[in-house]
């Protein structure tokens, strides 16, 4: 009989559960064994939980920020070895298609994220492709490696963007997402205007590199953008991190002309906005999905000192405990900023 491992499952929306199931055995394709020891609740996860994530397939195990020790490596293996430390890429992708010819494997016509269409990262054991893990930096703790993966999203944004010390860059929304955005984006040299609800994030941000910050219950983004950009320009990039209901309209209406607006939210709630707010100022609207290979780049950043990651989560709980750790990010207790299961024995 198969050796049996512990996992969260969410077996429908809105109902969370631990569950028992076989622990996976490696093969010629997945040919190593991960022991988990830290995932990230992110966004998207929640939205899952919630049944407001379109992507999502039940009954599943969620889960997409994932790191842990290898334990058990095939002789296929040669990216990695026992005793590594890794985080493993949750894009698995047919390598066939269009997007993936293009060298898109993130918006595969097949994709499948592991957390999301097929099993992640909230298990004991994962086994995955040897060429899937990434090595930890020695320093970083496990539970605070887990934002690499939110980091390799906001490099894929940039990218998308194009980003260059010439942009003056809205980022709208500065929780666990917009804060990535904000680190990745400074390392461009452009000036970064955040805005969100929260005075503690505005100042976080502030006090983490950003330029200026909008609180959008108290000011005028209008005005507030026009005051903060060179020649009331309005920002040449908008990024949208909050992903609300009327963000991306706003985004349309405040971005300067020729500039581009990314999109990011997985919402399928209809939203407010004009062609003549996109042709008049021939804005490129771009998504930005997952991300592509950014993995490696991530880590880089952080070995060569450019980016830290030390001691940026709020809250860890142990895995068995994600319904409790679920319940309090539905608090929306505001000191939450990114919490983290943890897997120790
Ligand atoms: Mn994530």
């Amino acid at each position: 009989m198969a050796e049996k491992m512990k996992a969260v499952q969410i077996v429908k929306p809105e109902e969370l559960r631990i569950i028992e199931m076989d622990k996976p055995v490696i093969d010629g394709k997945n040919n190593v064994l991960v022991k988990i020891k830290a995932a990230g609740i992110c966004g998207s996860d929640v939205g899952i939980y919630h049944g407001t994530n379109a992507a999502a397939t039940y009954p599943r195990v969620i889960g997409h920020e994932m790191v842990g020790e290898v334990v058990e490596a095939g002789e296929t293996a040669t990216k990695v070895k026992v005793g590594d430390r890794v985080i493993i890429d949750q894009v698995t992708a047919c390598g066939k298609c269009y997007a993936c010819r293009h060298g898109r494997p993130n918006v595969c016509q097949h994709l499948a994220v592991r957390g999301v269409h097929i099993e992640g990262g909230y298990r004991e054991y994962m086994a995955v492709p040897d060429t899937d893990c990434y090595l930890l930096p020695d320093q970083l703790r496990y539970e605070d490696a887990v934002l690499i993966e939110p980091t390799t999203i906001a490099i894929q944004a940039c990218s998308r963007a194009e980003i260059s010390a010439e942009d003056e860059v809205l980022i709208m929304g500065v929780g666990a997402l917009g804060t990535r955005m904000l680190s990745i984006a400074k390392l461009s040299g452009a000036k970064i205007i955040v805005a969100d609800v929260v005075d503690d994030k505005l100042q976080e941000a502030l006090d983490s590199g950003a330029d200026y910050a909008i609180n959008l219950l108290k000011e005028n983004i209008d005005e507030k953008v026009k005051e903060y950009t060179t020649d009331a320009y309005g920002p040449t990039l908008s990024i949208d991190c909050a992903c609300t209901k009327d963000s991306l309209g706003t985004l349309i209406r405040v971005t300067g002309n020729a500039g581009r607006v990314i999109t990011m939210g997985f919402s399928v709630a209809p939203t407010e906005v004009t062609q003549f707010g996109i042709t008049s100022k021939e804005l490129d609207i771009r998504g930005s999905r997952l991300q592509n290979r950014k993995f490696q780049k991530a880590i880089d950043l952080i070995n060569e000192g450019k980016l830290d990651l030390d001691h940026k989560i709020s809250h860890t709980f142990h895995f068995l405990d994600a319904q409790k750790a679920f319940d309090f990010n539905d608090s929306r207790d505001p000191s939450i900023r990114k919490i983290v299961l943890t897997f120790d024995d």
